[in-house]
């Protein structure tokens, strides 16, 4: 069959698609032109499936299986010999006619029933390994430019953990979930390639995903000049980052060498908690709590079972920043809200690795904020989430793996004159004064200062089932709805903070309104800003030419 497509320039195309399966909570089940300017996400929605509207409290987030008492059929079969409800069916008083339709019915649903997989289609790999980067003794925190002195305790464990994927066709991809702030390209290019090059992986193949907690120590070359650091605290970070890239590596061969066959099934949650941040003034945009600004509210879910049953895995995401600690609490070690999501998810499925995915949502903030509590808080309503979607159908997710990566270029404008910088380097405002200070160092030495960014980009996709759609940087939520409606047929897992983050990467709108994720956050990153042309334009286009080359057979 035909359905019509938006592309990134917005022309509409026909292509032939696979049969459009019912969308789960929160997914697009198809753009057509007529829909485009009007509503395309069915929003907080369910389908066909008359229990699975329940958003699970994080009262209860256990929520509840189809259990005997939601079936009559099953009620009725506890009292006698077990019954199935195929058996229930037709063994009620029914003519022959009636037995034949109902066949034929069951026989059809069943072929695209959620759970059922295509029993010619050679299953995927799936290989997992989780390592402990707790730093063991205090050291500074990355994200807040507030904090004063080091760390002073650890409230959760902060993980590596490593999601390999490999499919029929030899396509492999390793996903990679980092408790930490970010990662630059300075501190991860060394790693990417020393494991690209052992287990000849092509470029792109392991995305690393930082979880954007600001709990997490400093990394060497990353957001250095936010923190007022001491030759002492210097020798910790550079321990601290050479442990941390030993284990990033042990993590993703370990994941490499556990590849097994296995069954992978998703769905789509919803968490209410992200609440945009950007607060409009009368001259500027200020940080505070937007009701009415965009947001990303969607949790989606993977979960990977053994061919023996036995669920291997659970892979959700969320599109927040890491921001529930502040204030009081700015001394602890902390996964924030990711983390405790993840504790909550495994301790309901022990044996089980919860993993978190960062979504494009850079810029919101978990509503309320400021306490460790607030964390946990958050935490256990993502992680209600997440099995609120694990207790319903989900649909099975197979297929050959196709990943397409690039790297796009985006300028900035010039650069203020030498007198600017040398003024600036005089600056009361100790954040500007360092960025002059380091531009006016690369100018001594001969060098230009950055011109532009290399954001990296990818798009993998497993059969018709499922495409991560991933881009580097902080993401503000503009692109995660915009990439939900042009690449809705394709089933988008959306994920920021992807490779690495060299800034912020604002949308049009953002760009035109300004503030902190259009020009000033720039400053903490070292960089003259903002950035010139049409941003947006450029990767929605690029990032559409990617989707687009994994839908090639
Ligand atoms: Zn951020």
């Amino acid at each position: 069959m035909k359905r019509d497509f938006i592309t990134g320039d917005g022309h509409v195309e026909a292509r032939s698609s696979i049969l459009p399966l019912p969308g789960a909570s929160g997914e697009t089940v198809g753009v057509r032109a007529s829909d485009f300017n009007s509503i395309s996400t069915v929003e907080g929605q369910g389908d066909e499936w008359p229990w699975t509207n329940e958003t699970v409290s994080s009262q209860s987030f256990q929520g509840f299986p189809l259990t005997p008492a939601h079936s009559p059929c099953l009620r009725r079969g506890e009292r006698g010999k077990k019954r199935t409800v195929a058996s229930c069916l037709f063994g009620s008083p029914s003519c022959g006619l009636l037995r034949r339709a109902c066949l034929a019915i069951v026989v059809s649903a069943l072929a695209f029933a959620p759970g059922v997989f295509a029993a010619e289609e050679p299953l995927l790999e799936v290989g997992i390994a989780v390592r402990d980067v707790t730093p063991e003794a205090p050291i500074w925190l990355a994200g807040y430019a507030g904090r004063k002195r080091p760390s002073e305790k650890v409230d959760s464990p902060l993980l590596v953990q490593a999601f390999a994927l490999k499919s029929s066709t030899g396509e492999r991809l390793v996903l990679v979930s980092l408790d930490n702030c970010e990662v630059s390209h300075a501190f991860v290019d060394p790693i990417v390639k020393e494991v690209e090059q052992k287990h000849q992986l092509k470029r792109g193949a392991v995305m690393i995903v930082s979880s954007h907690t600001h709990s997490a120590p400093v990394l060497e070359h990353t957001l250095i000049s936010m923190y007022p650091l001491k030759e002492k605290d210097f020798e910790q970070i550079q321990k601290y980052s050479q442990t941390l890239r030993t284990k990033l590596i042990e993590t993703i061969d370990a994941s490499l060498t556990d590849l097994k066959p296995a069954r992978l099934e998703r769905g789509v949650g919803r968490a209410t908690f992200a609440m945009n941040r950007r607060v409009y003034r009368e001259d500027r945009v200020d940080f505070g709590e937007n009701l009415e600004g965009p947001i990303d509210w969607d949790v989606p879910v993977l979960k990977v079972k053994g061919t023996n049953d036995t669920v291997r895995a659970i892979v959700f995401g969320y599109a927040c920043h890491g921001t529930s600690i502040s204030g009081d609490d700015f001394y602890i070690v902390s996964g924030d809200y990711m983390a405790y999501a993840r504790q909550h998810i495994e301790a309901v499925y022990p044996g089980t690795v919860a993993m978190y995915l960062t979504g494009m949502g850079a810029d919101s903030n978990p509503s309320p904020r400021g306490t460790l509590l607030d964390a946990k808080r958050h935490g256990l309503e993502l992680a209600g989430a997440v099995t609120g979607v694990l207790n319903r159908p989900m649909r099975p997710v197979n297929g050959p793996l196709r990943l397409v990566y690039a790297e796009v270029d985006l300028p900035f404008v010039d650069p203020p004159s030498r007198d600017q910088i040398e003024k600036d380097s005089k600056s009361d405002d100790v954040y500007i004064r360092r960025r002059a200070e380091q531009s006016l160092k690369l100018l001594a030495e001969g060098k230009s200062l950055p011109a532009s960014i290399a954001l990296p980009l990818a798009a993998a996709r497993i059969g018709d089932d499922l495409t991560f759609v991933a881009m580097g940087g902080e993401v503000v939520v503009d692109y995660a709805r915009q990439f939900k409606r042009l690449f809705a047929s394709d089933h988008p897992w959306l994920i920021g903070y992807a490779y690495e983050v060299p800034c912020y990467i604002p949308s049009m709108r953002i760009l035109k309104e300004g503030g902190y994720e259009a020009q000033s956050s720039l400053i903490y990153y070292g960089y003259y800003g903002p950035f010139r042309g049409r941003v947006e334009e450029v990767l929605v286009k690029r990032m559409t030419e990617l989707v687009g080359a994994t839908r090639a057979r």
